[in-house]
């Protein structure tokens, strides 16, 4: 599998998670290389160039290096290399838990969608100055809902981003809004107006908790 690069080194490594329904448990993170959008405010920009090609007995053996049984693998996108992920989740622990965060635009293969136990499927609206045909897929984003494991996190700016969300009649209580931020600065302007969008609608708030804590550090 194709895992992104970060200083030289495939990006592995045990943190917080930082956003979403599981914000501040501990997990290994796996992000891999490659994705299909191109997001203006993208803080991974690194994850769309070709990474380190690793086989999956690898990068299982250094998942399992930490001892941790939850893992988060990230990208980029990561269902570009659905069949990877696959070899990989075959080679740990069935009672690892599986978080894979995604941008809701490649439908999960069967084998994936029984084994992982939350899907973090994050469509991105206008802003991000992707194409919305292809940004935004119903039937992908229904495939995601079908699994009873997604939540559905927006990444906001302003009032203007409802109708967007609201359109896709995705479930409110697994509907989470975050701040579009960077660091630590965009994070502290923008949660007061996510929040206040979360108020209007009666959807969650959704923090970075990696931001708070390391600003915009990577690999962490
Ligand atoms: S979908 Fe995610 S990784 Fe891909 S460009 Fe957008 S923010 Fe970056």
């Amino acid at each position: 599998m194709n895992i992104a690069r970060l200083n030289s080194e495939p990006e592995i490594f045990y943190s917080l998670q930082g956003e979403g329904a599981r914000s501040g448990c501990p997990a290994v993170f796996l992000r891999l290389a490659g994705c299909n959008l191109h997001c203006s405010w993208c803080d991974t920009r690194y994850s769309w160039l070709p990474g380190c090609e690793l086989c999956e007995h690898d990068v299982a053996a250094r998942v399992l290096s930490y001892g941790c049984p939850a893992i988060v693998i990230t990208g980029g996108e990561p269902l570009l290399q659905a069949a990877a992920i696959e070899r990989l989740l075959s080679l740990l622990p069935a009672d690892m838990h599986v978080e894979v965060e995604t941008n809701g635009t490649i439908a999960p293969t069967p084998a994936l969608a029984a084994r992982v136990d939350q899907w973090n499927v994050s469509p991105k609206l206008a802003h991000s100055g992707n194409d919305s045909t292809q940004a935004i897929c119903p039937q992908v984003l229904d495939a995601f809902l079908a699994t009873q494991r997604a939540w559905f996190k927006f990444v906001v700016q302003s009032e203007n981003d409802w109708p967007a969300i609201e359109a896709l009649k995705l479930p409110r209580e697994r509907t989470i809004l975050m701040p579009c931020a960077t660091n630590r600065a965009e994070l502290d302007a923008g949660r007061a107006i996510a929040a206040e969008l979360c108020l209007r609608h009666r959807v969650r708030l959704g923090d970075r908790l990696h931001i708070v804590l390391w600003n915009d550090k990577k690999g962490v």
